[in-house]
């Protein structure tokens, strides 16, 4: 039994993938930017305050010319569920 079976086990959560999306506006150009966080395979974990933290790192970079790079980290609850979100380069939208 691996983590993410011991994690879900017990729920009645379907086996399809879950996904975070959301979308991000280059600060640099404007464009608009899609980013999703595959929940299941993205996250690294770690112990913080005594609980898991599962961390995700995503580099966006639009399809404009001005190379802008935009870098999001977002932190879940071993629930999944956000907590925090940080963003360099850009902002949410
Ligand atoms: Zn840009």
């Amino acid at each position: 039994m691996n983590l993410l079976q011991k994690l879900f086990g017990g729920s009645p959560a379907s086996p399809q993938r879950h996904y975070y999306t959301f979308s991000v506006k280059c600060r640099r150009c404007g464009e608009i930017i899609e980013g999703r966080v595959d929940l299941n395979n993205d996250l690294s974990v770690e112990y913080e305050n005594g609980g898991d933290i599962y961390y995700a790192c995503k580099t966006l970079m639009g399809e404009n010319r001005c190379f802008q790079r935009v870098e999001v980290e977002l932190k879940f609850t071993s629930g999944r569920e956000l907590l925090e979100r940080n963003i360099i380069g850009g902002e949410f939208i």
